[in-house]
């Protein structure tokens, strides 16, 4: 079984349409893909609808969710919500004041961008995102279609982007144990997307993600591109330790990042666990064989 957990569609700062994200899915052979665009779940209809046209020879199962954006002092942290209801109010009311702040500092990064030379403008930007919650790759590619840089990771740089860069601006994030607590009240399953990523930033110390358990995580992100072995050792350790389920995915982002879809794998295991602990979506399955 191939399993991926955690990909991006244009819902938020991928490449692959949700149907294309599908249709990728399949043709990369993996057996089960979560959609998990950052703070929305605007892709989801789009996907289920291209599961319905997958050809009987390439059965796909969805798992629907999305990553929450949060942080505790100055640490990032992502956490991935599945198979919660969205429509239950709460949740729904976070991820809408996420994606509003979003929109807010993606404009505010964009003159940031001017102001420091670059021939760009917010309407390109806003062009680039088409709709989808708006986040630093679509800046990143307004400053590559100006030259200013040749790729959407070099915009990542302190010269722009990067956190504290020249050209970021902080958002408004979830305080991640209230983010647990609407996920679950939702009916979802919560995951720590890429806790041991220092390459990204600040990480959560372990006390910090015993107290994420204790307010009702249920796994840990093991295997993710940006985990050295010693940084998936700790993240195993720790999930051991807590009785948590570690995951392993991609984190596709079509060609805004160079890794594939099911370059990292979860565990039927893992995956039993996130549906034998989720009440309020189903997962969709593209035949009934
Ligand atoms: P934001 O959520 O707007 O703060 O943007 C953060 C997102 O940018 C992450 O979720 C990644 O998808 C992406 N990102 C971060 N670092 C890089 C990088 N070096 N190259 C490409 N994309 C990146
Ligand atoms: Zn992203
Ligand atoms: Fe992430
Ligand atoms: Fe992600």
């Amino acid at each position: 079984m191939r399993i991926d957990l955690h990909t991006h569609s244009t819902a938020s700062d991928g490449t692959d349409s949700p149907a294309e994200l599908v249709r990728n899915a399949a043709d990369a052979g993996l057996d089960i893909l979560a959609l998990t665009d950052h703070d929305t779940t605007h892709g989801w209809a789009e996907a289920r609808a291209a599961l319905r046209d997958l050809p009987a020879k390439r059965p796909l199962t969805l798992v629907l969710g999305a990553e929450l954006s949060c942080r505790i002092d100055d640490v990032t942290v992502h956490l991935l919500g599945y198979l919660f209801d969205p429509d239950e109010p709460q949740l729904a009311e976070a991820r809408a004041q996420l994606r509003a702040d979003r929109l807010r500092r993606g404009e505010q990064m964009a003159r940031r961008c001017i102001e420091l030379g670059a021939d760009i403008s917010w309407e390109q930007v806003r062009r680039i995102a088409d709709g989808g919650a708006v986040g630093r790759p679509h800046v990143a590619r307004a400053l590559v279609e100006a030259g200013e840089v040749s790729s959407v990771s070099e915009a990542f740089s302190s010269q722009w982007l990067a956190d504290h860069g020249r050209a970021w601006v902080p958002k408004h994030d979830l305080d991640p144990v209230r983010a647990i607590q609407l996920v679950r009240a939702a009916g979802g399953v919560a995951v720590l997307a890429h806790p041991a990523a220092d390459v990204r930033g600040g990480i959560l110390d372990d006390a910090r993600i015993i107290q994420l358990a204790h307010a009702g995580l249920a796994g840990l992100e093991a295997d993710h591109v940006d985990h050295t072995p010693a940084q998936r050792a700790r993240v195993r350790r720790l999930a051991r330790e807590l009785d948590l389920f570690v995951t392993g995915s991609s984190d596709y982002h079509g060609s805004n990042k160079e890794l594939p879809l099911g370059a990292e794998l979860t565990s039927q295991d893992s995956y039993r666990a996130v549906l034998a602990a989720a009440s309020g979506t189903e997962t969709v399955r593209s035949t009934h064989t």
